[in-house]
C-alpha cells in the first residue's frame, strides 16, 4: 500500500514538474536515468562507450531479449512523446529528435530489417571481451573477474544464435564463420598469461579454465554449424540475397540521414558530382603531364590519362620502416596550420599520441583513431599506424603507393587533424551525452571529408596540382561509394560492373576494388555516409556564408558546428540558427 501511495505521489509530482519546467523534467528523465536503463539492455554498446557498470552481463540474444528490447523502445518512446518538442529549449529539443529517431530505428531494425535472422555475423562475442582485456579502465584483477562472470552465458548465447538465424545470406554466413574462428584468439595464450600474472584465487582460476574451455567449444560449434548451413545453402541455391532492395534501403537511409532529401536524391547528386570531379582531374592531369610524364605520349582516353599521372605520382613515398615516423612528423605540421590560419581551436591538453597499431588490432586498416568514449574523456587518444615493415614487402609496397607523399597528408587530415580526432574531442566535450552516444555516422564521416576540402581550400600544401589531383582521387572514392552502394543494393548492379567502375573510373587498385566489393555486400547505407554528410555540411556552410556575408567567420562556424557533438547535420543546423539568429531584422 505504501508503495502505491508513493508511486501516486511521484506521478503527481512529475506531472507538476512537467507543467512547470519541461526542460528540467526532460533532463531528469532523459539524462543518466535513461542511459543507465539503456546500458542494462545493451552492455556491449556500453563497453564501447566506456561505461563498465554493466560489463559483466552477456545478454543471451533470444526472443525474450528481443521482446525486452521492443518493450524498452516502446516505453521510452511513449515517455518521450509526453513532451512537446516545441516546449523544450534548443539543446533538449535536438536530444528529443535524436532519441525519437533512435528509438524508432531500433524498432524498425527489430521488426522490419530483422538482421538478427539473416546476418549470423552479429553473433560474435569477441569485441567486448577484447575491449575488457585490453583497456586499462580498472586493475587487471577486477577486469578479469568481470570477464569471468561474462563468460558464464556464452553457451546460452551461441545456442540462442543458432535458434535465431534463419535463411541467412551466404556472404554474412561466411563472414560469421571467419570472424568467429578469429574470436578464438581472444581466449588463447594471452588471456592465460594475464590470468597467470593476476591475483585471482586458485578457485577462480579453476573456474576460469573451465569457462574458457566451454567458450572455445561454443564458438567452434557455432562456426561448424554455420559451415554446415552454408553448405546446404550452396546446394539449394535458396539463400537470401545480400542486396537490401530499394524499399529497405530507402528506409534505412532515412534513419541514418534524418532531414536529408533521401537515398535516390543523394545517388543522383553523387552521379553529377562524379562527372564534375572527373572534369577537374582531367584538367590537372593535362597541367601535370609535361612535368610528371615528360615525353610519354598522352592517351586520348580521359581515364587512362588521369590514371597514368596518378600511378607516376604514387611512386613518391617513404620507405616502409619510415612510415610511422613520417606520420608522426605530419601531425604537428597540421596542428600548426590549423592554429595559424584560425581554422579552429585545438585543445593543447589532449595531444594525439602516434603509435604502432597494437598486434590485436592489426590487419584491417593502415591507420585508425583509438579514442576514449564520452564516459572517459580524460583518457588518452591514440593514432594507430600499422608498422608496414611487419608486412610482406610487396604488400607494404602496395600500401605505400596508395598512401604516398601526396595522399598521406589528405588521409591524416581525414583521420586526425582536423578530421575525426578533433571532431571526437569536441563531441566528448558536448554537454549532451545523448548526442555523443547516439552520434550520427554521416556527421562523423562527413566532417572528416569536409575537413580535407577545407584544409586544401585554406591553402594547405600551397595549392600544388599534385596534391589537388590526389585529393580529388580520394574524394572521388567517397562519391563513388555512394553510387556503388545505391546501385548494388537498390538497382542490382553486378560484381563485374562494380569492379569496372571502381578500377577504370575511380582509379582504384584491384585490391582496393575487391575489398570494396566485399564491403558493399556486407554493409548497406554506411558507404553512403561520407558523401551524404559532406554534402550536407558543405552545403550548409555555403548557405550560411552567403547569408552572413562579411560577418561570416570560418573558425566560429567550425567551433559552433562541432560543439553540438555528433548530432545529425539537420539538427545542428537548427540549433545553430537558434543560437545565432540573423541580425538586422
Ligand atoms: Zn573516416
Amino acid at each position: 500500500m505504501r508503495r502505491m501511495i508513493s508511486a501516486l505521489l511521484l506521478l503527481a509530482l512529475s506531472a507538476a514538474a512537467l507543467a512547470n519546467d519541461p526542460n528540467a523534467e526532460f533532463e531528469a528523465r532523459f539524462g543518466d536515468a535513461f542511459l543507465e536503463a539503456y546500458w542494462q539492455l545493451n552492455p556491449d554498446a556500453a563497453i564501447t562507450a566506456g561505461y563498465y557498470k554493466t560489463a559483466d552481463r552477456l545478454i543471451v540474444p533470444d526472443s525474450n531479449a528481443r521482446a525486452e528490447q521492443r518493450d524498452f523502445s516502446k516505453k521510452w518512446q511513449a515517455r518521450l512523446h509526453e513532451f512537446k518538442p516545441e516546449a523544450l529549449d534548443a539543446g533538449n529539443r535536438s536530444d528529443w529528435a535524436l532519441l525519437d529517431n533512435e528509438l524508432r530505428m531500433e524498432l524498425w531494425q527489430l521488426d522490419r530489417l530483422r538482421a538478427w535472422e539473416w546476418s549470423p555475423d552479429i553473433y560474435n562475442i569477441a569485441n567486448s571481451f577484447a575491449l575488457l582485456l585490453n583497456t586499462e579502465y580498472a586493475p587487471l584483477d577486477q577486469r578479469l573477474r568481470t570477464v569471468l562472470k561474462r563468460l558464464k552465458n556464452v553457451p546460452a548465447y551461441y545456442a540462442a544464435a543458432e535458434l535465431s538465424v534463419r535463411n541467412p545470406t551466404r556472404e554474412h554466413t561466411r563472414l560469421a564463420i571467419e570472424q568467429n574462428r578469429g574470436a578464438l584468439d581472444i581466449f588463447g595464450a594471452d588471456l592465460e598469461k594475464q590470468i597467470a600474472s593476476s591475483g585471482l584465487s586458485a578457485k577462480e582460476r579453476k573456474l576460469f579454465a573451465r569457462r574458457i574451455a566451454t567458450t572455445r567449444r561454443s564458438i567452434r560449434d557455432y562456426a561448424d554449424w554455420l559451415e554446415a548451413l552454408d553448405g546446404k545453402l550452396a546446394k539449394s541455391g535458396t539463400a537470401r540475397s545480400f542486396r537490401l532492395g530499394s524499399a529497405l534501403y530507402d528506409q534505412k537511409f532515412a534513419f541514418a540521414n534524418p532531414g536529408s532529401a533521401g537515398a535516390q536524391a543523394l545517388y543522383e547528386s553523387a552521379q553529377q558530382e562524379r562527372l564534375r570531379v572527373l572534369g577537374k582531374m582531367e584538367l590537372l592531369a593535362d597541367e601535370l603531364w609535361p612535368k610528371v610524364m615528360a615525353h610519354t605520349p598522352k592517351p586520348a582516353n580521359r581515364f587512362e590519362k588521369i590514371g597514368q599521372v596518378i600511378v607516376q605520382l604514387s611512386r613518391d613515398h617513404v620507405a616502409s620502416n619510415q612510415y610511422v615516423s613520417y606520420v608522426r612528423s605530419l601531425i604537428p605540421q597540421l596542428e600548426k596550420w590549423v592554429t595559424d590560419h584560425n581554422l579552429l581551436t585545438l585543445d593543447p591538453t589532449k595531444p594525439l599520441v602516434v603509435r604502432d597499431t597494437p598486434a590485436y588490432q592489426r590487419g584491417v586498416s593502415i591507420a585508425s583513431i583509438d579514442s576514449p568514449g564520452p564516459y572517459d574523456p580524460g583518457a588518452r587518444t591514440y593514432f594507430n599506424v600499422m608498422p608496414l615493415d611487419t608486412l610482406p614487402p610487396n604488400e607494404a609496397e602496395s600500401f605505400l603507393c596508395e598512401y604516398n607523399n601526396w595522399m598521406s597528408p589528405v588521409f591524416i587530415i581525414h583521420e586526425a587533424i582536423p578530421g575525426h580526432y578533433v571532431q571526437l574531442i569536441y563531441a566528448n566535450r558536448s554537454p549532451s551525452r545523448i548526442k555523443s552516444i547516439f552520434g550520427n555516422g554521416s556527421t562523423v564521416e562527413g566532417w572528416a571529408v569536409y575537413a580535407e576540402r577545407m584544409m586544401l581550400e585554406s591553402g594547405y600544401g600551397a595549392n600544388a596540382p599534385e596534391l589537388w589531383l590526389m585529393y580529388w582521387k580520394w574524394y572521388l572514392r567517397s562519391v563513388t561509394n555512394t553510387v556503388l552502394d545505391y546501385r548494388v543494393h537498390a538497382l542490382g548492379m553486378s560484381e563485374q560492373e562494380a569492379l569496372h567502375m571502381l578500377t577504370h573510373e575511380a582509379f582504384q587498385s584491384e585490391k582496393e576494388a575487391t575489398g570494396k566489393w566485399r564491403r558493399v555486400q556486407l554493409s548497406s547505407v554506411q558507404l553512403a555516409s561520407y558523401y551524404s554528410g559532406f554534402s550536407q555540411i558543405y552545403g550548409y556552410r555555403e548557405r550560411l556564408q552567403k547569408q552572413q556575408g562579411a560577418e561570416f567567420s570560418l573558425q566560429r562556424f567550425h567551433e559552433q558546428f562541432l560543439s553540438y557533438g555528433s548530432a545529425p547535420v539537420n539538427i545542428i543546423e537548427q540549433m545553430m540558427s537558434v543560437a545565432s539568429p540573423r541580425r538586422g531584422k
